[in-house]
């Protein structure tokens, strides 16, 4: 392996082998000498500059929506979750008044003492109803950065597989490499409940690695400062770093909870609860109410809960939903087949019909409406293949027929 080139402080004359040093095009600085200015132009900036100065920052972000005004926005994109959206929407404006209130703190603003906690979200609902295209058109909608993981495949620190601050390196890149952007940003984590560690009464062997990675992701959903190595890769001793305080970084956590019904209906008493399927009528169960203590139950530490103060539970989408799914959105997949078969200049319909026959088919494969896509592309590549450029198929309208046909 190539050694690194030694390098020198141009101020304190240090090597890059006691202190990691910057490299610039005509001089050099180490991050203590960094640290040491930072802290002398902090101490000489007179309040008004300082007052200024946060201010700057200020404009450069978005200002905090109404929570009646996310609500809106992610109508316009998510079917159906309407308690969720609405507790998502509030939680969200919190969280920037939030950070309005520790920056007014930060710029000598009055300051009465009253500190406003984060307030991490834990969303938890059966797989494709939306968790994750709720968090990703929140961040849409809020101009911040944003970044997915998967629990399943983070680590301890030390072990092999993805450090958890990698989460937050996704969101630096995501965000440009604004680290004062990245810092403001959302980071949703999926399959949180994958890192349970398994519950005494139905393993006698604590699941020590589920709890390891739990340990590991409470801390920067705490607020840490992780340390990023600029170009991405594994950390080595030599390697300046990129810090980045996770302290105002909104987590929001999803996961499927299988079984969290049983333990919510051992607590309550009440059985035919559950963000399960919904009922063989169609009309959906009610929202399952799910306190910190039957996750701790379900296999989560205490410590953990703690920092997911705010928890919604999803339901399963009915057929109906599903055809909303096809249609409302603004990007539905139905609108988006008749814009690219209209630049051919042909005319796409749908009967009511083939859209529930498309939705029931979706339910069967129980993927909620990630199956939508798969059952569409499956439909429509014919039509796409065929319609563009043939004078006969000026207008396609698709039946419930043609459907059950083609997804026999
Ligand atoms: P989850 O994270 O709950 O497993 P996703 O958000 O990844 O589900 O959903 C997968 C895809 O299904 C989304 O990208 C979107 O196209 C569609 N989808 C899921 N739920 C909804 C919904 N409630 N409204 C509109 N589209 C949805």
């Amino acid at each position: 392996m190539a050694k690194s080139k030694e390098l020198q402080c141009s101020f304190c004359g240090r090597s890059s082998k006691e202190v990691p040093v910057v490299p610039g095009a005509d001089a050099n600085i180490c991050i203590d000498c960094v640290s040491y200015i930072s802290k002398l132009i902090d101490e000489r900036m007179s309040p008004e500059v300082k007052k200024e100065r946060a201010s700057d920052t200020k404009a450069k972000l978005p200002p905090t929506p109404l929570p009646r005004d996310i609500k809106a926005f992610l109508d316009q994109y998510v079917i159906g979750h309407d308690e969720t959206k609405k507790v998502l929407s509030v939680a969200v404006h919190n969280h920037y008044r939030r950070l309005e209130a520790s920056e007014n703190r930060d710029a000598d603003k009055k300051d009465d003492g009253v500190e406003i906690e984060k307030s991490n979200i834990l969303l938890l609902g059966p797989t494709g109803t939306g968790k994750t295209l709720l968090a990703k058109t929140l961040a849409r909608m809020l101009g911040v950065p944003f970044a997915i993981g998967d629990a399943t495949v983070l680590t301890q620190a030390g072990y092999v597989g993805e450090d958890v601050e990698n989460l937050v390196r996704y969101l630096l890149q995501n965000a440009n490499g604004d680290v004062e952007l990245a810092k403001r940003g959302i980071i949703y984590v999926d399959e949180i409940d994958k890192i349970a560690s398994k519950t005494d009464n139905v393993s006698i062997t604590r699941d020590v690695s589920g709890e390891g990675v739990q340990q590991a992701l409470l801390k920067i959903v705490e607020g840490t400062t992780c340390r990023i190595p600029p170009k991405g890769g594994r950390k080595h001793p030599d390697q300046e770093y990129i810090e980045v305080d996770t302290t105002n970084i909104l987590f929001i956590c999803g996961g499927a909870f299988v079984g969290l019904d049983k333990i919510v209906a051992e607590r309550t008493g009440k059985h035919q609860i559950g963000f399960g399927a919904a009922e063989e009528d169609g009309t959906k169960k009610e929202r399952l109410d799910v306190r910190p203590e039957d996750l701790v139950k379900f296999g989560l530490i205490p410590e953990f809960t703690g920092r997911l103060p705010i928890i919604t539970s999803m339901q399963e989408l009915t057929e109906d939903d599903l055809v909303r799914v096809l249609t409302e959105p603004k990007n539905s997949l139905v609108k988006q087949y008749k814009k690219l078969l209209a630049m051919d200049g042909v005319d796409l319909d749908f009967e009511p019909d083939a859209l529930k026959e498309l939705a029931k088919a979706a339910l069967s494969r129980k993927t909620g409406a990630r199956g939508l896509r798969a059952e569409m592309e499956r439909l429509m590549t014919d039509i796409m293949y065929d319609a563009p450029g043939n004078d006969s198929m000026k207008k396609v309208v698709v039946t419930a027929e043609m459907i059950r046909e083609k997804l026999k």
